[in-house]
């Protein structure tokens, strides 16, 4: 089952992504794991992919995709896989469309998690930071005993820039600017699923695996 997970910032991708990996056992294959495992393994790819990096640039999309193509065609890959973070624009997802027909694959479907962005603000606005001991909460899904107080040492809690509702949303409008297209590139494929990712963690999963389970 040759599966793509796409879901904005703190939608909760990570979580259903552990979940699919386990009942449907195929590896979790996340970009930044792909670039990491070719470079470590020292492969041509590899090698070519961290000369970008090392200066900062973009990698560019036939390296990725060789890597991708060697990745998938890993011994751990024979009864698929799930991809977290590839494709990224639509010209990757085309390029791995190409890839998988000359694989004699194809991609059995695209997961994608919603949730409205209102909710995703007040999810990635809502974590405090302990400045003196790092311990992390959430205002709504993980609160210190006392508003703004952190339990372990009694230290003032922090929010940090990057949390800050400006950042935030602008963070999450470029994402949806980016992802729009190939939604609607899956979604003329007949991949896309769309599952409500704003309710309880395990309802996301069994609404997942509702659709999934047709497919295994
Ligand atoms: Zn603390």
């Amino acid at each position: 089952m040759n599966l793509i997970l796409m879901g904005l910032p703190g939608a909760g991708k990570g979580t259903q992504a552990e979940k699919i990996v386990e009942k449907y056992k195929i590896p979790h294959i996340s970009t930044g794991d792909m670039f990491r495992l070719a470079i470590k393994e020292g492969t041509e790819l590899g090698a070519k992919a961290k000369s970008f990096m090392d200066k900062g640039e973009l990698v560019p999309d036939e390296v990725t995709i060789g890597i991708v193509r060697e990745r998938i065609s890993k011994d751990d890959c024979a009864n698929g896989f799930l991809l977290d973070g590839f494709p990224r624009t639509v010209a990757q997802a085309e390029a791995l469309e190409n890839l998988l027909n000359e694989m004699n694959q194809q991609v059995d479907s695209v997961i994608h998690v919603d949730v409205p962005k209102d909710m995703l603000v007040q999810r990635l606005t809502g974590r405090r930071i302990c400045p003196t001991c790092g311990a992390t909460y959430h205002v709504i899904y993980n609160p210190p005993k006392q508003e703004g107080i952190c339990d372990k040492d009694g230290a003032e809690l922090i929010q940090r820039d990057d949390d800050k509702p400006e950042t935030v949303t602008k963070r999450l409008e470029v994402n949806i600017e980016q992802t729009e297209p190939m939604l609607d590139f899956y979604r003329n494929k007949g991949y896309l699923f769309t599952i409500n990712g704003d309710q309880e963690i395990n309802k996301v999963f069994q609404d997942i695996n509702g659709k999934l389970k047709d497919l295994a």
